[in-house]
Order: structure tokens, then sequence, then C-alpha cells
């Protein structure tokens, strides 16, 4: 979704905000910014409050409310949605002891909102908890001028053809680098369990990964990470888009790809369990389908075309180290005939509660 802005909000000078951002604190106040999913499914949303006690964890905070009519999530005859406190971070933007608070949307009638998926997740991993689910997640992005074009790219045309850009460094190869690090640090100071980042093959196209997590706390890192990215695109001016396939033609999309394990699949000899969880794979590739993207696999359609390192939307398919594979079997993991494997077909803008649901589902739980 193309969000136009007229506004300019990296324009205001930053070392004047340092001012007021070292003010002491008072000494018992806490500033816990909650951020929640909005009703696009893809989009976040914060609002931040002031407590008077120190939160040791996410159940000490006070359930709050929002105007869910400003959302997409009510209508405006019935606005209130709560806010439920589900996860608890530091906070890179307010830093000292200042929370994120991450927290699931419910209706009047303490229903679930149509975008929040994580209680029917968190059921799955549980069901699943003896053995021991782990997700790496690979989130794939686009750094995006005030414009909507790519950041950094010739205004009337297009950047050389992809070639020297994945994993580069040069002016003329790496546009927006200082994001991805101060991405980085946030995440890091955050809690989150980042593990890695690299440029992609399409000039302003980045990666980072999140894990290896165990159950629910995957998709719950993956949240917060996306929101301190948004976040720290703001204070430099740009904008990220989690869309699959921003430019048409020979440019790669982008992917959220769930590297997956079982305990069993990390033991000796966990290859066989890795085969078997393929197998299983393959009888559902079309219910994976429908939740590997926001729009029930139409956003796919524009990605997963069998060519630029992407598989075909149609077919199944599983290959040891090819990346025009469904599944992908790491060079590493076939050698040592153990480890994980990766799903290489979720949209980076799908949600990672519904993704690493369906696996554990199909994979796990024989649903
Ligand atoms: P590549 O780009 O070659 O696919 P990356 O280094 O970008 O590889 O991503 C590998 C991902 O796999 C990381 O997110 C990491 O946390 C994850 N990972 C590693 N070991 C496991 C495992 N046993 N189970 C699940 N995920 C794993
Ligand atoms: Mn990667
Ligand atoms: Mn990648
Ligand atoms: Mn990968």
């Amino acid at each position: 979704m193309a969000l136009l802005l007229a506004g300019y909000s990296a324009a205001t000078n930053k070392a004047v905000l340092d001012r007021y951002l070292n003010l002491s604190q008072p000494e018992h106040k806490i500033l816990a910014t909650y951020v929640w999913i909005d009703g696009t499914g893809e989009f976040i949303r914060n609002k931040t409050r002031t407590l008077d006690f120190h939160p040791k964890h996410s159940s000490e905070l006070p359930i709050w409310i929002f105007d869910g009519s400003s959302t997409y999530q009510a209508e405006g005859s019935n606005s209130d949605v709560y806010l439920y406190p589900c996860a608890m971070y530091q906070d890179p933007f307010n830093k000292g002891k200042n929370k994120i608070v991450l927290c699931e949307t419910y209706k009047y009638n303490k229903t679930r909102t149509e975008t929040n998926h994580r209680q029917s997740c968190l059921e799955a991993m549980q069901k699943a908890a003896d053995q021991h689910p782990w997700f790496g997640i690979e989130q794939e992005y686009v750094i995006l001028d005030q414009d909507s074009y790519p950041f950094g790219w010739p205004k009337n045309g297009f950047p050389t053809p992809q070639g020297p850009y994945y994993c580069g460094v040069g002016a003329n190869k790496i546009f927006g680098r200082d994001i991805v690090e101060a991405h980085y640090r946030a995440c890091l100071f955050a809690g989150i369990k980042i593990c890695g980042t690299n440029a992609e093959v399409m000039p302003s196209q980045w990666e980072y990964q999140v894990g290896p997590c165990e159950g629910i706390s995957a998709a719950d890192d993956l949240w917060v990470s996306r929101y301190i990215l948004h976040r720290v695109a703001e204070d430099f001016g740009v904008n990220i888009t989690l869309d699959c396939k921003p430019m048409t033609g020979p440019w790669n999309g982008s992917a959220m790809t769930p590297n997956f394990s079982t305990k069993a699949m990390r033991d000796d000899n966990g290859i066989l369990e890795i085969e078997r969880a393929i197998e299983k794979l393959s009888r559902h590739h079309l219910r994976h389908m429908k939740v590997y993207d926001l729009r029930e696999g139409k956003d796919n359609e524009r990605r997963l075309l069998g060519v630029l390192e992407s598989s075909d939307i149609h077919h199944f398919s599983a290959g040891v180290a090819d990346r025009g594979c469904s599944i992908r079997i790491p060079r590493s993991v076939a050698e040592d005939r153990k480890g994980y494997l990766e799903d290489r077909r979720p949209a980076s803008n799908a949600d990672p509660y519904q993704v690493t649901e369906v696996l554990v589902r199909t994979v796990c739980l024989d649903e």
C-alpha cells in the first residue's frame, strides 16, 4: 500500500531534539509506548503513556484502549478497541528504562480483531511445545524516498542491472546503510534476537534476520523489529515498504523467509525428519499460500514467478541449495544431515503469527 506523505520529519534538527531527550527523567516515571498491528494487518500504530512503576513483565501492564475507527478496526459509533499487552521490550527511542509494549487488539465484546492472529498462533505453539519449534526469520524490505521511489535510484530512470548490489560495498552500490545500522543497534538495545543483516539483490533492498527463537517469541520479535524499522526510517526521512514486488521487471521481490526446525530435526540424522516435514508441506501448498501474504495469495502472484530466485506460485518444490524452490535445504544442513529447512514462499508483508502457526500445524500437529 503506497502512502503519500506531505511532511518531511527528518528535516527537523535532531541535535536540538537531543537537548530535550537528555533531560533527566523522574526516577519513578516510565514511558510505555504501546504498539499494535492496525486493520491493514501490515502497518503498526503506537501511543505512549506514563507509568508510575517499573514493570518487570508485560502482565503487570495496564490494559488500554484506542480509537479503532481511526485504524480500520472499528465503527465510529462503537470505536473503543482494547490493547492487551503481550510482550515488553526496551525502548531504543526513549532509552533509559522506558519500554515498548507489544499489544494484541480486542473488540468491544472481547473477541479478537480481524488482524489479531496471535492467540491462535500461541495455542499452536503451546500444543507443539514438546517438539521445541524454532524459527529464524529473514525479513527483506526496500527503502523508499519521500516520493515513494526507491531511495538513491536516479529519479528519471533505473540503476544499472542487478549483480553488484547483494552484500555490496561502495557508494555506487549501497543506498541507505545508515538506516540499516541504526536499526540493527536499536533492535539489539530493545532485546530483539536480531542475528544478522545484509544488502539485497535489488539496490536499496535490504534484509535482516531474527532468531533462532522458540515458539511465539519469533513472531513477537519480528513485529517489534518492524516497528523499530519504520520508526528509524521516519527519523531519517525515508519510508520502508514491505510490498513483495515494489518494482516490476528484472528486479527481485521481497520475502519474509522462515527457517524452521524442531528438536528432532536438529538431532543427529534429523534430515529424515526434515524430509518427513517436506512431505507434509507438499500436501498443503494451497493452505500455506493463503496466509503467506496479506491478500490470500494475490500479492505473491506478482512475486513468485519462478524467476529471480523465486519459486512458481502454483507448484510445490524442494531442493538442496536451490533458491528457485518452495523449500530449500541449506547445503550445510544436507552435509551435516541435520538442522532446519527454509520456506521461501512467504511474502515480505506476511504476518509472522500466521506463518509460524501454519508451519507448526502442518508439520508438528499433523492438522
Ligand atoms: P540465507 O540468506 O543463506 O538463507 P541467512 O543467514 O540470511 O541465510 O538466514 C538464516 C536464518 O536461519 C537465520 O534467521 C537463523 O536464525 C536461522 N536458523 C539457523 N539455524 C536454525 C535452526 N536450527 N532452526 C531455525 N532457524 C535457524
Ligand atoms: Mn538471508
Ligand atoms: Mn534474502
Ligand atoms: Mn534465506
